[in-house]
């Protein structure tokens, strides 16, 4: 608690002394309001029309006062403010270079202390790559999205944008003077504080009560907290599809029908960092509520209440059907993570020579792209009727229950994965 103390106020009084400098560059810098008013209008001819106020750029309300002008050899940055609310801060960040602009919008999520998730989307919202600061500022690339296309110039307002495919958008590329890299840390303070829980619980995305634990108010807020994060799509260390994640909670909501999910903090030191089971979900350690392991904990909580799994409460501990549901989860976990590294890496490699696993691994990373469109977004569930998809559903199935670490059972082998079909079906997945 301490060091945690101690972490925050040093984290506090850089972050003041950042804005402080800041401040003052700003005025010393911002020399060029033609140069700035010209970027503006290039970026306003980059929107796509869109009558949604919650899309993603219509959230976005850049303060071109306070853009930030940076010359560096040929290229120029223009780092903007575009939004900023509690849980997170976006930066438009442009570079003029040889006659063209590039355009980029980094999002930073102050997810925990010791972290701040970057995402990097394109101006209209396609997200292309997602890292974070770790404790020590460094920065870590987590995944880049399957197809990346950035637009490299404007074209009038409902024109066709250009597509350009960039091989790796990191470490920048060198030679070239362009500044687009690792991404600086955001220039604007995010807002501090709000976080002390009053008396009152906070809401929480769906309805929960704490059967065991509840008298531990370290263990209720870290819960608590956990729930909202996840309902914006923020894990431990990076953030995934919001809009998943938000439809993900409105249909546990629906399905919940206002019956509770109880929430316990289990006794045993040792076993999994998380539990379900019979309406329950346990964690271990009172201490540290891991963002992931909840999701996949809520996941079994939607499959039981859903109702598609009449067998469900015989599903657990290795019966048959429980690399089913295992299966499930970790797909539709990799699925709003965007990579399908979670599946490969709960395999036990010790089951497979190199050359084996290698194949297995392109092939599942294939059948893995055909759950996206083109543009990243997920398809709805008619994908299981694409040729392939439900084949190769079951093959991969069948490797999880025989080869994975932990997950080993019978299966059903002809039994759907229904809550991921549903959870498919269900409109605003993808913003839309
Ligand atoms: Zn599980």
């Amino acid at each position: 608690m301490k060091r945690n103390l101690k972490y925050v106020l040093s984290a506090v009084f850089l972050l003041c002394l950042v804005y402080a400098c800041r401040k003052d560059e700003r005025i010393l810098e911002t020399r060029l309001p033609e140069d700035v008013a010209e970027m503006a209008e290039w970026y306003g001819r980059q929107l796509l029309p869109n009558e949604n106020p919650q899309a993603f750029a219509n959230m976005n309300k850049p303060d071109w006062n306070g853009t930030v002008v940076k010359k560096k050899g040929d290229s120029t940055l223009y780092t903007t403010l575009i939004l900023t609310d509690a849980k997170s801060t976006r930066e438009l960040q442009v570079t003029y270079y040889d006659g063209s602009y590039t355009g980029l919008v980094r999002q930073y999520d102050f997810a925990r202390e010791d972290s701040t998730a970057v995402g990097t989307f394109t101006i209209n919202g396609r997200m292309l790559d997602i890292g974070y600061f770790d404790g020590k500022n460094r920065y870590v690339l987590k995944a880049v999205t399957n197809k990346r296309n950035i637009v490299l110039m404007g074209t009038e307002m409902g024109g066709e944008l250009p597509e350009v495919v960039v091989t790796r958008p990191w470490p920048g590329t060198p030679g070239t003077g362009t500044i687009i890299g690792t991404p600086t840390l955001p220039t604007f303070p995010p807002i501090i504080g709000g976080g002390t829980y009053p008396g009152t619980p906070e809401p929480t995305p769906i309805e929960i009560i704490f059967k065991c634990g509840g008298d531990n108010k370290q263990f209720v807020d870290l819960v608590t907290k956990a729930l909202n994060e996840l309902k914006s799509g923020i894990m431990s260390n990076y953030t995934v599809s919001p809009c998943f994640m938000a439809a993900f909670f409105k249909n546990l909501q629906q399905k919940q029908n206002g019956n509770p999910l109880n929430i316990c903090l289990k006794e045993s030191p040792t076993g999994a960092n998380g539990t379900y089971s019979n309406n329950t979900v346990g964690f271990i350690a009172g201490d540290y509520v891991s963002n992931e392991v909840f999701f996949h904990e809520l996941i079994h909580y939607y499959q039981n209440i859903s109702g598609l799994y009449p067998n469900f409460s015989s599903m657990g501990g290795n019966s048959k059907g429980f690399a089913n549901i295992e299966f499930e989860t970790q797909l539709m976990t990799d699925l709003v993570e965007g990579i399908g590294d979670g599946y490969l890496n709960q395999l036990d490699r010790t089951l497979f020579t190199t050359a084996e696993f290698d194949v297995l691994d392109e092939s599942y990373r294939n059948w893995f792209k055909k759950f996206y469109d083109s543009n990243g977004n997920f398809k709805g569930a008619e994908v299981f009727n694409e040729t392939g998809v439900m084949d190769g559903y079951y093959n991969y199935l069948k490797i999880y229950a025989t080869k994975s670490k932990y997950y080993k059972s019978e299966i059903f082998d002809t039994l759907k994965p229904l809550a991921l079909i549903n959870m498919l079906s269900t409109a605003g997945i993808n913003c839309k």
